[in-house]
């Protein structure tokens, strides 16, 4: 019997730095997603980032329309994916802890944020493209990014702690865990080994309690095998235990569907006991 959809915690796999020089690696984790029937949201960087751009790479552009067109989301994630000069000092460091030196929109003003996110659009749209999320590289966006969000025609965008509804302003809170959520002072990654642990544990902690869970992958990590299988085992248990896969997009719809039913019973309860 099939449970109704309430009592199915949303599961959102993410694959990030999804760009021509990572094509291979993009590639392991969709066939990997396409074996547990999970659809991805794929976050593109279309800007010169470990080259060449997607303008340059017209058939990577096709490879990524069909995996939109088999129903996973492809969703902008920065230009260039790599952290920008400025800003406060103590903003720099905590990017480049959260980061990893990819906090491109950590310390951007509105006008430079927004002129990043047009140029990664356009080049999406060159791509044929029409994404309706943006997930800023390590999650990090600064005040003017959000302003400049706010104002960009996108539907979406993402931190760490949420999914945030530009149209709506309402926030749904989802946990998101990757591997590799940041690197020490020296540049070697200190919480690998925790993020292994978070990962391996994420689907009692969160779907056993009916809670959503976003996990991310990495193309870095298809060269781990152990880090590879970790988060796949996770996605399978996950899906045990009564995960839903959906893409952010799903998330969205399926979250504004719960708050109108909410409403829609307050304003039955509310009018009852004015009767
Ligand atoms: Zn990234």
């Amino acid at each position: 019997m099939r449970r109704p959809s309430t009592d199915e915690p949303p599961l959102v796999v993410s694959i990030h730095d999804v760009a021509p020089a990572t094509a291979a690696e993009t590639r392991s984790w969709l066939a990997d997603l396409d074996g547990l029937g999970v659809r991805a949201t794929m976050l593109v960087v279309p800007g010169p980032w470990r080259s060449p751009a997607l303008t340059d790479a017209p058939e990577f552009g096709a490879e990524l329309r069909r995996a939109a067109d088999a129903g996973h989301e492809l969703a902008l994630h920065g230009w260039s994916h790599t952290a920008q000069p400025g800003g406060a000092a103590s903003r720099r460091w905590t990017g480049r802890i959260a980061a990893r030196g990819a906090g491109e929109f950590w310390t951007l003003d509105a006008a430079e944020a927004r002129v990043r996110i047009d140029r990664g659009l356009e080049a999406l749209r060159l791509a044929k493209i029409e994404p309706e999320g943006f997930v800023p590289p390590g999650y990090l966006a600064s005040p003017g990014t959000r302003q400049a969000l706010a104002a960009c025609g996108l539907r979406y965008w993402t931190s760490h702690f949420g999914v945030h509804d530009l149209r709506s302003g309402v926030r749904h809170t989802v946990v998101a865990l990757s591997h590799r959520p940041a690197m020490g002072a020296d540049g070697r990654p200190f919480s690998e080994r925790s993020g292994d642990y978070l990962i391996e544990r994420s689907p009692q902690w969160f779907t056993r309690r009916g809670r959503p869970l976003r996990l991310a992958l990495h193309p870095d990590d298809v060269h781990r095998p152990g880090l590879r299988d970790t988060t796949l085992r996770a996605i399978e248990r996950a899906l045990t235990f009564g995960a839903r896969a959906m893409t952010y997009r799903e998330l969205l719809a399926r979250s504004a569907e719960t708050l109108a039913g909410e409403r829609r019973s307050a304003s039955a309860r509310s009018t009852a006991a004015a009767r």
